[in-house]
């Protein structure tokens, strides 16, 4: 019998088809906003929904407005030892995927393959065509928008609009598939600061655990799935102090 940590470095050793599943305690170590929280920024702003922003001008420019405001802190922030760790897991061909809950696009530019990576809400990391489908770089357009205060509009004449998921916009089905595959061939899961408070995206680990798989969470602060009996280990604590450390001992 060895401490929880032992513990975790022997699942994570001894496992091949890892999930890691991935929240906003992740992102507020990179400088990111957690925007649910007490001092988040649905506290002060009305939160545009897809309908109104495809049938509105005036709401395309309070999304953009609202997503320029931002626009600086994403673009600078930069991948901690969690989203490296993720990394190294694949590179030890132990990762089987990242399903992640945050937009802050950090797992792929820690350099995480994209057919690894399901970023369930989308990513402010691209912008996207709501006609065509294209994805391109934002910085010229928000550079545009912020000079201009004109909306950016695609070659094809379609609305773009940053790549995360908006209110009252599905999640994407070839996402929530591949999100689900994972969860079905997975032999670890393991949930990193996640409260599991916003579904369908909670339900990805606990589908997993409850197919046997060992469910590792580590979180600081109550989450919804503490107490299951599908939870293998429970961490209570920064994901960064805990995670990273166990990864390299399995990894070694
Ligand atoms: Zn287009």
């Amino acid at each position: 019998m060895g401490s929880d940590s032992d513990r975790l470095v022997a699942l994570l050793r001894g496992s091949s088809r890892i999930l890691l599943f991935t929240g906003a305690g992740v992102s507020t170590a990179s400088g990111i906003p957690d925007f649910r929280g007490p001092q988040g920024v649905w506290t002060r702003r009305r939160p545009v929904y897809y309908d109104d922003f495809m049938r509105s001008e005036a709401a395309r420019i309070e999304h953009w407005d609202f997503k320029l405001e931002g626009w600086a802190a994403y673009r600078d922030a930069q991948p901690n030892a969690v989203h490296r760790s993720a990394v190294t897991l694949h590179r030890a061909g132990k990762l089987l995927a990242v399903v992640t809950q945050n937009i802050d696009g950090l797992h792929a530019r820690a350099g995480l393959p994209r057919d690894r990576l399901v970023e369930l809400h989308g990513t402010n990391s691209e912008i996207e065509c709501q006609s065509c489908g294209r994805r391109s770089d934002p910085q010229p357009h928000f550079e545009s928008f912020a000079r201009t205060r004109r909306l950016p509009v695609c070659a094809c004449g379609g609305f773009l609009k940053p790549a995360t998921i908006s209110f009252g916009q599905q999640l994407r089905e070839a996402d929530l598939g591949r999100a689900a595959d994972a969860a079905a061939a997975c032999d670890l899961v393991v949930a990193l600061g996640s409260t599991f408070s916003v579904y369908p995206a909670a339900e990805f680990p606990l589908t997993a655990a409850r197919r046997g798989a060992p469910y590792v969470i580590i979180n600081r602060g109550a989450t919804e799935h503490d107490g299951l009996p599908a939870v293998t280990l429970r961490f209570e604590g920064d994901v960064v102090e805990i995670f990273p450390p166990a990864v390299a001992a399995a990894c070694d």
